[in-house]
């Protein structure tokens, strides 16, 4: 009884809509007004058997993690390269002048990480610097149920910007205060990411398969695609650099736009990865820029 009356109703509508405008589109979507509960999609995608835990409230989310990735990195065994985890830093093959800096000090970096294969291929050596190991940072972040676009952005800063599926910590395109140079990124590993000081392992980039074959990307967080990274402080998720129909989207000043993913079919805005090869290094930088939304607070120590 309930189906037919529900029918019956449908038709009933459809019938006062053609007769009132003809020209109506049966529906229309209004992306000023397209707020979006998240708790749903971030109960179910974030991968709790890697200590990363989902607590839903009336008006925020907290989420916590490990900051320990899930997937393969050099950084689980610099010293003795036998974890079971452990797999090598990746190769990086220089095609033109992209490692040069105007910094003495980087160039002079620089030059020692340059070698020659046996083809006589200019290339890059990956390696860790100081920071050489990863340990267990309990990391917070709170993020709003509802992220909507705030009216004076603000701008991301250092240390946790979002927080990735696996609960190792999204960072914007900044190492210490300066801007990501080619020294610190020649010590990501093949995921992008890498320890900072406190041993606390962290994503900049977007992984660029293809340095090398012996790295296993199955797991890292994206590569070239349209994988969901995660979510940032401001409850708005990020996403590889494509859409889930493969293009590479336009996107605002702040890397992100308006429309459907394949969690938020009613549509949300989103982050992308930088679709710029970031100093032609090979590496696509996540974020950068101002958050879209409010960000919430996040900790980690
Ligand atoms: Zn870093
Ligand atoms: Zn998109």
């Amino acid at each position: 009884m309930k189906h037919k009356f529900l029918t019956i109703t449908a038709l009933f509508s459809l019938l006062l809509a053609s007769c009132s405008d003809p020209e109506t589109p049966d529906q229309t979507i209004d992306e000023t007004t397209s707020d979006v509960d998240i708790s749903a999609v971030v109960s179910s995608v974030y991968n709790l058997n890697n200590g990363v835990t989902v607590s839903v409230g009336s008006d925020v989310i907290v989420v916590t993690g490990t900051g320990l990735p899930d997937h393969k990195t050099p950084y689980w065994d610099i010293e003795n390269k036998v974890h079971e985890m452990y797999e090598p830093f990746p190769s990086f093959y220089i095609t033109n002048d992209i490692y040069t800096s105007d910094d003495d000090m980087e160039s002079t970096i620089l030059e020692g990480l340059k070698s020659t294969d046996s083809n006589g291929n200019s290339i890059i050596t990956y390696e860790n610097n100081m920071n050489s190991e990863m340990t267990v940072v309990d990391y917070r972040m709170e993020i709003p149920t509802t992220p909507v676009e705030a009216t004076n952005k603000e701008e991301t800063d250092l240390g946790i910007i979002g927080l990735a599926l696996n609960g190792v910590p999204i960072y914007n395109n900044y190492e210490g205060r300066s801007v990501l140079g080619i020294v610190a990124m020649a010590t990501f590993d093949a995921a992008g990411a890498h320890p900072g000081p406190g041993s606390d392992y962290h994503y900049h980039a977007a992984a660029q398969l293809g340095f090398d074959s012996t790295n296993d990307g199955s797991l890292y967080p994206t590569i070239n695609d349209s994988n969901l990274i995660g979510f940032l402080r401001d409850g708005f998720p990020v996403y590889g650099r494509q859409d889930a129909d493969g293009s590479y989207p336009d996107l605002d000043e702040n890397g992100g736009h308006t429309g459907v993913t394949a969690d938020f079919s009613e549509g949300i805005y989103h982050y992308h990865c930088s679709n710029e090869n970031y100093l032609d290094s090979g590496w696509y930088v996540i974020k950068s820029g101002a958050y879209h939304g409010t960000p919430g607070t996040a900790s980690g120590s």
